[in-house]
């Protein structure tokens, strides 16, 4: 593909080529949040310069930094001895420095509950630091659910536990989290991030990649309490240890300043457009009860959904056709209707439906009404 630099589309053109995409991640970015960047981009209000050219020392970028701070505290009820970080390398670098940081050099295990593939690969990083155990694993049932409290296999003095609230790839997400009595519960919110409210005293740590849920990739926000900061290890490499993060107010180095100024859009966006994270709740609810309805329908004679009941995503819907012969028309009837994105991820196969809370329902309903005509036509 080329990347036509000539080219001066008119917004509205542009706006009207705009698909449903249905992308894991990075995702579906709200329309007013896209324009606001592209209306300031050359000159951020007050700066005279664009938010890609600003210094991470400068007003400008201090008052987005405070601000994207100030609405996830109030969105997310993050209570005063919390610290929120905004960091680089992905959830995938949280793998890493969540042993690094509470794992090394503890006589302690950390265990982990594994309900997916994002989880299975944290277990591995931590595994380079020090003892990990594993309280429950989904794999023998190829993921297909979350565990009750009761099937955890917990041992009494943990460094942590660690878990997935929603397993991208699988579909499977937690209702709650799990009850792992006093270890630190440390979780990747990473694809169910500002998805619906959560009580943050219950976590120790929670973090997150942007571009699932809230943003652009290349930019990690990190919610940790002073408790865990106080028990991370002094042998830790300045960029990764948190307490030198939290201490330099994520500005050890240059931070993805372009992240974390759209981060910042999207805590306005969900207060002001779509008010706050449980009307975002019953958003994510609907919405995917649009396509779970649909799999279900007549006992799942046509798609078969992928997760059992109680654990099915509201943010990822996976499912499979009965008649995989069929998987290729199924994708191509969907891009006619501009709905792309939809196929699942190739260690699971069949389709995975994204649709988080920049999604408009619109498109959802959009893509139930393809699957009941698809499904009459076959
Ligand atoms: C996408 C994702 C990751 C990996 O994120 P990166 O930013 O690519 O490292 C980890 N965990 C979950 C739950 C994810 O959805």
């Amino acid at each position: 593909m080329t990347l036509p630099f000539d080219r001066q589309p008119s917004a509205q053109q542009t706006r009207e080529k705009r698909v449903f995409n249905f992308s894991p991640g990075p995702a579906v970015l709200p329309l007013p949040v896209l324009e606001e960047i592209q209306r300031d981009l050359l000159a951020l209000p007050g700066a005279g310069s664009s938010v890609l050219e600003i210094s991470h020392r400068s007003p400008a970028f201090d008052a987005i930094l405070a601000e994207a701070e100030a609405n996830l505290r109030e969105l997310l009820v993050v209570p005063d001895d919390y610290r929120v970080l905004f960091l680089q390398g992905g959830a995938s670098l949280q793998f890493s420095m969540i042993p690094i940081n509470l794992l090394r050099s503890r006589d302690l295990p950390a265990s982990y509950i594994l309900t997916g593939s994002w989880g299975s690969k944290a277990a591995v990083e931590a595994r380079r630091e020090g003892k990990v155990h594993v309280a429950w694993d989904g794999k023998a049932d190829n993921f297909v659910r979350v565990p009750d409290d009761e099937e955890l296999d917990l041992p009494p003095a943990l460094a942590y536990v660690h878990y997935t609230s929603n397993e991208t790839i699988q579909g499977v997400q937690f209702r709650r989290p799990p009850a792992v009595g006093d270890a630190p519960l440390v979780c990747d919110v990473s694809s169910d991030f500002l998805s619906g409210p959560v009580d943050v005293r219950e976590f120790g740590l929670l973090y997150a990649c942007a571009q699932k849920n809230a943003g652009p990739s290349g930019v990690t926000v990190v919610v940790v309490s002073d408790q865990v900061l106080e028990r991370c290890g002094d042998d830790v490499h300045s960029m990764l240890s948190y307490r030198l993060q939290a201490e330099k107010g994520s500005r050890l180095n240059t931070p993805n300043v372009f992240g974390v100024y759209v981060f910042l859009l999207m805590t306005r966006w969900l207060r002001d457009e779509v008010g706050g994270l449980e009307a975002a709740a019953e958003r994510a609810a609907a919405k995917s009860a649009l396509i779970y309805d649909v799999l279900d329908r007549d006992g799942g004679d046509f798609f078969v959904a992928h997760a059992e009941r109680e654990c099915r995503s509201h943010m990822n819907v996976t499912f499979r056709l009965r008649r995989p012969e069929l998987e290729e028309a199924f994708v191509a009837g969907a891009a006619e209707r501009d709905l792309v994105s939809i196929k699942g991820h190739r260690s699971v196969g069949g389709f995975r439906i994204s649709a988080y809370n920049a999604m408009p329902a619109e498109g959802v309903e959009r893509l139930r009404d393809y699957m009941l005509e698809f499904r009459e036509a076959h």
